[in-house]
């Protein structure tokens, strides 16, 4: 029997295009292809109906690049926000973690990404022209850096302040890590831990 149709071309197909998503190596396609295909057909069609739909709406804010279905996300839109306080976050998620808390009334800023010189991301590679850019034109008073509490967030989010620092004299940055646990990814902090380190921020 032939390889081809143990593993049949359909499924081949879907694994391999898995495989595109970041993060998604042979392992987790086959994780995410086979157990879809656990579910009863009509439910299955739902999940992929699903993804389609949120992969053709959905797109990061013009503005701070948060993932939304509209032009400037629900964030950047509300008046009652305040564009002078613009908390920084490596990935559109990472603001769902904060927002949770039901506290931060400010706007958000999405690296997509952070600094890893040995995957060679740098700075170029992130959105760090435009939060410059948006620094300058809202006159923002203080901007948080809510970057991962592991080496690569550290990195990042010292790059930061040293470069606001630098250019906007007039700038506040604090850190929100303080009192995390180091190496811990945001979305696995604890929501208390979090709205610890928000208040402790400096
Ligand atoms: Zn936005």
């Amino acid at each position: 029997m032939a390889f081809e149709d143990i593993f049949p071309q359909p499924l081949r197909q879907a694994l391999e295009s898995v495989t595109r998503i970041p993060t998604y190596g042979e392992r987790g396609a086959g994780r995410l292809v086979y157990n879809l295909l656990k579910l009863d057909p009509p439910e299955r069609k739902e999940v992929v109906e699903k993804l389609l739909e949120a992969a053709e709406k959905l797109k990061p804010c013009k503005e701070c690049y948060l993932i939304t279905d509209r032009e400037v996300c629900a964030v950047c839109s509300d008046p009652k926000r305040s564009k002078r306080f613009i908390c920084v976050v490596e990935e559109s998620q990472d603001a769902y973690y904060i927002e949770r808390l039901e506290r931060y009334r400010g706007v958000y800023h999405v690296l997509q990404g952070r600094i890893a010189p040995l995957e060679g991301i740098s700075p170029q590679d992130l959105t760090v022209e435009k939060l410059l850019e948006r620094i300058e034109k809202n006159r923002v008073k203080e901007v948080i850096i809510a970057t991962n509490p592991n080496a690569e967030g550290e990195a990042t989010a010292n790059y930061l302040i040293k470069l606001i620092g630098d250019r906007f004299k007039n700038v506040k940055t604090s850190r929100i890590s303080y009192g995390l646990q180091f190496g811990s990814l945001l979305e696995f902090v604890d929501e208390l831990s979090l709205e610890k380190s928000f208040e402790n921020r400096k």
